[in-house]
């Protein structure tokens, strides 16, 4: 299709539009009725499973106690028989293989009778192993093809559910994915691992401050997913979204987002269609989406669920992308979840809030009215304040990949030096107890608005900080780093054993000090706070993370600042790092190894990809509509010269001009794709890193140049103005 008849399509689709399904009606059918109807929920199992089946269930779940492989039997025959009496024909064993994406394979229920008729099977055993063929999953050396064996293994702390098409359903059961030899191949074991790990240390600290009564101290996640919706019809002629999800191509809009006039602005109306059918399918699937709003960029919007215990929040953060990508589908749309799908246009990224609590507790982060007499969260939040100096460069390379090194390393949200933001409060105190005296602490007020009928407003104790990948945003920490289209496990299994770690060195050096007796607790703490501040307090930084100052000035404190992946992934094998990990239990040495080879891969692999596109795309699209419009000009030079009038070849020659530009650049960015001999994945993906990307850019450059200039009806490509801004 050309340009002209793909804008035409997409115009008469926004006209014309009417909702895909039947009008949802909210007063019919209420979000509290339908929430969570496809889960089989604790509810759902308190009510047909045998009382002591649900009894030593609740116990796995809610304390972390050892799973008794007996009450699979039960507990699988009651989910059959829910499963059935929802449509289901179905089962599959749910896992989140490395690659970042779900992976199911489905299996009937139906088995012959032996009398020429069929009877539904599922028992315990089908319940909790699967075995696929793990093969095509990477492995990254700890399995090789001929030891194909992968298991799945039911992960009881998460309800399973069920899935709808239109022509059936099918039971979705939450599985780990681990190798025959027991490694992890996925991202939910390690977390798994980890949630054990910080619940352990952190009820250790807990029980110093004397608050330690028998309950499970987890950690929450409550992902800010952002994404872009472009029309489809823009998307199927754009085979570099379709390919890579981004734009390999495109002129800057005259308009971009410089009046930021989009931000929280009225939905349109597609949209927020699209949006209530997202919402009304989660609402089906029991993930508690509560926000949604318009972006920063055109094109560009959020939608964020109420916080959950972490291995719920991950799994729910999955089902949220699968279902924003299918609605879209539904409303003529595509949903781009790359970080960057549009160059010069704010990216997409999914701020991590990330809390530590027990039921009695609360959040371990809350400071309280008064936090300067608030001793055990300024423990937890020092213990915060030495990880994340300490493993700054473990995180980052949490968060590394092909897509968000254009976030990252760029100039936008947020820079790749990990730094933390604490506000005007918080700092105020660590810096007391720094000095060695802790005395007290600025007070909320209330502010002053200056209308009579406007109600008096609590001020929070201290501002928000936008620039900060790490911020303290009043009871938790926001990890603003995460890219959209990256599983939030990654950034969570680091953080809950770097916490763990941070807090057992300092319960350790507590006890030293106190020797058992509590009248001492609040001086040691102090002292060993003290002492985290002077070893660790650089990583604070509450100014603007954008600045070319901050760039100066964290360079003069030691802070990191990888900006590539390359540059950041080979932090997960630091010395430091595997001793961490497998002194905790979270991941063995070969399974980081392993971990590092699969993401060194992905990024070269998606390079490659993109490389191979731009050359494709430049050679067959553009190149091809640029030379008949020079012939077009080439030929009104002629006949104007034929007609003794003198040739206007401005146009011509500058055309031609970079029309050679994009030729030679194309050549040039080949010869380097040929080379693809390299002695490690580290030193392909520097390669791609350093000589490919630049290369792509170049070839980019003249491409876009062309847009300017070479007639709209001879352009194909959908223009940046149109897939951001006809909605
Ligand atoms: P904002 O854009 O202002 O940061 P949002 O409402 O978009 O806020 O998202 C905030 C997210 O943080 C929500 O998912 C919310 O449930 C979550 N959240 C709130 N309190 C906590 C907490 N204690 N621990 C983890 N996440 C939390
Ligand atoms: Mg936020």
């Amino acid at each position: 299709m050309s340009g002209y008849q793909v804008r035409r399509s997409v115009i008469e689709a926004i006209t014309n539009y009417t909702p895909p399904t039947d009008t949802l009606d909210f007063s019919k059918t209420k979000p509290t009725d339908i929430f969570g109807c496809n889960v089989f929920s604790d509810k759902v199992m308190k009510r047909m499973l045998p009382k002591d089946v649900y009894k030593s269930l609740m116990n796995t779940k809610k304390s972390g106690e050892k799973l008794d492989p007996a009450i699979a039997g039960p507990v699988a025959a009651a989910m059959k028989e829910w499963a059935l009496s929802k449509g289901a024909t179905h089962y599959t064993h749910v896992f989140y293989p490395l690659t970042g994406l779900t992976a199911e394979k489905h299996d009937g229920f139906l088995s012959p009778d032996g009398e020429g008729g069929a009877i539904a099977e599922f028992d315990g055993s089908l319940l909790i192993q699967g075995e696929p063929d793990a093969s095509s999953f990477p492995s990254g050396g700890l399995r090789a093809t001929f030891e194909a064996r992968g298991y799945t293994a039911w992960d009881v702390t998460n309800p399973a559910y069920i899935l709808e098409n239109p022509n059936g359903t099918f039971l979705c059961i939450p599985t780990a994915f681990v190798s025959w030899k027991g490694h992890a191949l996925d991202k939910k074991t390690p977390l798994l691992r980890a949630n054990q790990a910080i619940n352990k240390s952190a009820r250790r600290m807990l029980a110093l401050f004397g608050n330690d009564n028998g309950e499970m101290v987890v950690s929450n996640a409550g992902p800010e997913q952002e994404y872009f919706l472009v029309d489809r019809n823009f998307y199927f002629a754009r085979p570099d979204l379709m390919v890579c999800g981004r734009t390999l191509f495109g002129a800057k809009p005259a308009k971009g987002q410089e009046l930021d006039d989009h931000y929280f602005g009225a939905i349109p109306r597609r949209v927020l269609s699209f949006m209530l059918e997202v919402e009304r399918e989660l609402y089906k699937l029991g993930v508690p989406v509560k926000t949604r709003h318009n972006e920063v960029a055109p094109g560009q919007f959020e939608i964020a669920p109420l916080y959950e215990q972490s291995n719920l929040a991950t799994d729910h953060n999955q089902m949220i992308m699968t279902v924003l990508k299918s609605v879209a589908k539904r409303n003529g749309m595509a949903c781009l979840l790359h970080e960057k799908p549009f160059a010069g246009i704010n990216g997409s990224g999914k701020h991590l809030n990330y809390s530590l609590s027990s039921p009695s507790q609360g959040s371990l982060f809350n400071p309280g009215d008064t936090p300067h007499e608030n001793m055990q969260f300024l423990v937890f939040t020092a213990a915060t304040i030495r990880a994340v100096e300490k493993y700054g460069k473990l995180l980052r390379s949490c968060v590394a990949s092909a897509g968000n090194d254009h976030r990252l390393g760029a100039n936008e949200a947020p820079p790749a030096i990990i730094s933390i933001y604490l506000g005007e409060q918080l700092s105020d105190i660590f810096d007391q107890i720094k000095q060695g005296g802790l005395k007290g602490c600025k007070k909320k007020g209330c502010l002053e608005v200056g209308v009579d009928t406007l109600p008096p407003l609590p001020m929070d104790a201290g501002d928000r900080n936008r620039t900060s990948p790490f911020a303290f945003t009043g009871n938790r920490f926001e990890f603003r780093a995460v890219g959209s289209n990256q599983s939030i496990a990654g950034a969570q299994v680091a953080l809950n054993t770097m916490l763990s770690e941070s807090l057992d060195f300092m319960a350790d050096e507590i006890e030293k000090i106190t020797k058992g007796d509590p009248k001492k607790l609040n001086e040691a703490c102090q002292k060993v706070i003290q002492s985290i501040m002077k070893k660790h307090g650089q990583i604070i930084f509450n100014g603007d993370g954008y600045s070319e100052a901050w760039q100066k000035e964290a360079a003069k404190r030691g802070l990191p600042n990888l900006k590539t992946a390359p540059d950041a992934l080979p932090s997960m094998t630091d010395k430091d790092v595997v001793k961490m990990f497998t002194s905790y239990g979270v991941f063995t040495k070969e399974e980081l190894e392993s971990r590092r080879e699969i993401y060194h891969e992905q990024y070269n692999q998606h390079i490659q990809t993109e490389s191979a596109l731009v050359a494709k795309i430049s050679k067959t699209i553009i190149l091809p509509a640029a030379i008949r419009y020079q012939g077009e000009l080439a030929k009104v030079c002629a006949d104007m010269k034929t007609a003794g009038l003198k040739p206007t070849t401005g146009t011509l020659e500058d055309v031609t001009n970079k029309l050679r530009g994009l030729q030679n650049s194309t050549a040039e960015l080949e010869k380097l794709m040929a080379q693809n001999s390299f002695k490690t994945v580290e030193a392909e993906a520097r390669f791609r890193t350093d000589k490919i990307l630049p290369a792509m850019l170049e070839v980019r450059k003249w491409a876009d140049e062309l847009e300017m200039v070479v007639a709209d009806d001879l352009w194909s490509l959908p223009s940046y103005q149109e897939m951001l801004f006809i909605k």
